[in-house]
C-alpha cells in the first residue's frame, strides 16, 4: 500500500529510526559530534526490548562458545561502557552502573579450565567451591564458576530515562509515535510514517531492532526472528549478592535497594508478551536452589520482551548494499545493553565513511543473501 505524503517535511542530517539503546545511544553519538539528529519511535523510547533487559555487561560470561568476532565486540563494548563511568557528566549512580563480576557456575572444572584458556581476553579465573563459599556466602551451589571480576550491569530503566533527557539536552529533536512505514532511497534518503508525514535526511539509521519486510531493503524476506524472554523482579530483606551469578542462560542480577531481577526464558518465535504463572514460579524456584535465601523474597514485577535477533543470532550492523547512506543498526539479541554504546560508536564512524574494523564484515546485511 503506498502512502501519499502530507503535512510537514522534516530535515535533518541524521534521522534515527527506533529509540531503543541502541537508537537513544546513536543519536547521542551524533548529536556530540554535531549532528542535527531526528529520532523517532513509533512509541515511546526505549518501551521495546530496551525495558524488559537485566542490564547486564557481561562479554566473557555470555559468550560461552567463545565465538573469537563477538569475543572481539564484546570487549569493545565493555570498554566501551568503562569509558563512560569514567566521564565526569556520566551518572554512574543514578543509572546504577558498577562492574562487580559475574560468576558462571559449572560443576564441570575440565570445561571451565578449557573455556577460561579460550577465553583469555575476558581474564575469567577459575574458582572453586572454597571460593564460592567464602565470597558469595549465600549462594548453595555445589560447584565451580569462572569468576569474571570486570565484568558488570547497569539498570536499563533508569538508563533509558537518563539518555532520553540527554539527548534532548544535546538537542536531538524526539518525536515519540512516529511508526515509519517505508524508506525511499532512489534520490535522497527519505522515511515516511503510517500518518504521511516524510523525512528527509542524509543519512538515515535503522535502530527499529526487528525490520519487517517492508523495512528490509536488503532482500524481499526480512530474516529477523525475535526470541521472547519471561524475567521477573524480586525484593529481599537483606543484600544476599555482590555478583551477578549464571548457570547456563538462567541469571539472578542483584540491583540496587536489595531487588534482584531473575530470567529469563528463551523462546523463538514467540511473538506475544504474555508472563505465564508457571514460568514465575519455576524462576522463582530456581533461584530459590541457587540462592536459598531467596525464598524470604517477595515478587515485585514480572514481564516479558522480545530479543532482536535473526538466525545466526549477530548483531546486523552495517551499511545498506541499495545506498551507503543507509545504516542498520539492529539484532543485538541477548546483548543490546552491552553493545550500545559501542554500536553507537561504528554507526557514527559508518556515517562519517570509514569501514570500521575488518571483523564487522561477520555483521554485514548482506550476509543473508545465500
Ligand atoms: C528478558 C530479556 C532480558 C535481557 N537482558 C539483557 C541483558 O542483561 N543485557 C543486555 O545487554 N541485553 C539484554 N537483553 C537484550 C536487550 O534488551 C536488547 O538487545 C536491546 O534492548 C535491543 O535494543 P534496541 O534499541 O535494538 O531495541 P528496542 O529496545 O526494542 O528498541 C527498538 C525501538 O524501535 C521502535 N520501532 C520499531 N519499529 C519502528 C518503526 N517502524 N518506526 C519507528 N519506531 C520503531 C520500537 O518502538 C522500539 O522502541 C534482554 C532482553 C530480554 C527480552
Amino acid at each position: 500500500m503506498s502512502v501519499t505524503p502530507k503535512g510537514p517535511v522534516n530535515q535533518s542530517d541524521i534521522l534515527i529510526v527506533g529509540a531503543g539503546v541502541i537508537g537513544l545511544f546513536c543519536a547521542r553519538a551524533c548529536a556530540m559530534a554535531g549532528a542535527k539528529v531526528t529520532l523517532v519511535d513509533r512509541a515511546r523510547p526505549g518501551q521495546g526490548a530496551s525495558m524488559a533487559a537485566a542490564g547486564m555487561l557481561t562479554p566473557g560470561a555470555e559468550n560461552r562458545e567463545c565465538d573469537p568476532v563477538m569475543m572481539a565486540f564484546g570487549q569493545r563494548a565493555l570498554s566501551a561502557w568503562k569509558n563512560l563511568a569514567n566521564e565526569d557528566a556520566f551518572p554512574t549512580s543514578i543509572v546504577d552502573l558498577h562492574f562487580r563480576g559475574v560468576l558462571d557456575l559449572s560443576k564441570n572444572q575440565d570445561g571451565l579450565r578449557e573455556r577460561a584458556l579460550k577465553a583469555q581476553n575476558a581474564a575469567p579465573l577459575l574458582w572453586t567451591q572454597n571460593d564460592l563459599t567464602a565470597f558469595e556466602p549465600e549462594l548453595a551451589y555445589e560447584g565451580a564458576a569462572l569468576s569474571f571480576p570486570g565484568e558488570g550491569q547497569v539498570d536499563p530503566i533508569k538508563l533509558v530515562a537518563f539518555l532520553e533527557k540527554e539527548v534532548a539536552a544535546l538537542g536531538v529533536t524526539l518525536r515519540p509515535e512516529t511508526d515509519i512505514i517505508s524508506i525511499d532511497l532512489a534520490d535522497h534518503p527519505t522515511a515516511k510514517t503510517r500518518t504521511g508525514e516524510t523525512f528527509h535526511a542524509d543519512h538515515i539509521v535503522l535502530a527499529a531492532a526487528v525490520l519487517p519486510d517492508a523495512l528490509w531493503g536488503e532482500g524481499k524476506i526480512s530474516p529477523f526472528l525475535p526470541v521472547k524472554g519471561q524475567a521477573i523482579s524480586v525484593e529481599s530483606d537483606m543484600a544476599l549478592l555482590r555478583r551477578i551469578i549464571r548457570l547456563d542462560n538462567f541469571y539472578i542480577a542483584p540491583k540496587a535497594e536489595n531487588r534482584l531481577i531473575i530470567g529469563a526464558t528463551e523462546e523463538p518465535g514467540r511473538t506475544d508478551l504474555l508472563v505465564k504463572e508457571e514460568t514465575v514460579d519455576q524462576l522463582m524456584q530456581k533461584a530459590i536452589a541457587l540462592v536459598p535465601g531467596l525464598s524470604e523474597a517477595r515478587l515485585l514485577k514480572s514481564w516479558a520482551g522480545h530479543r532482536p535477533a535473526v538466525p545466526d543470532r549477530l548483531p546486523v550492523l552495517g551499511r545498506s548494499r541499495q545506498n551507503s547512506k543507509l545504516i542498520y543498526a539492529t539484532g543485538h539479541y541477548r546483548n543490546g545493553i552491552l553493545f550500545a554504546p559501542y554500536t553507537a560508536d561504528l554507526v557514527s564512524q559508518l556515517i562519517l565513511g570509514a569501514t570500521g574494523p575488518d571483523w564487522l564484515s561477520a555483521f554485514s546485511p548482506q550476509r543473508f543473501d545465500v
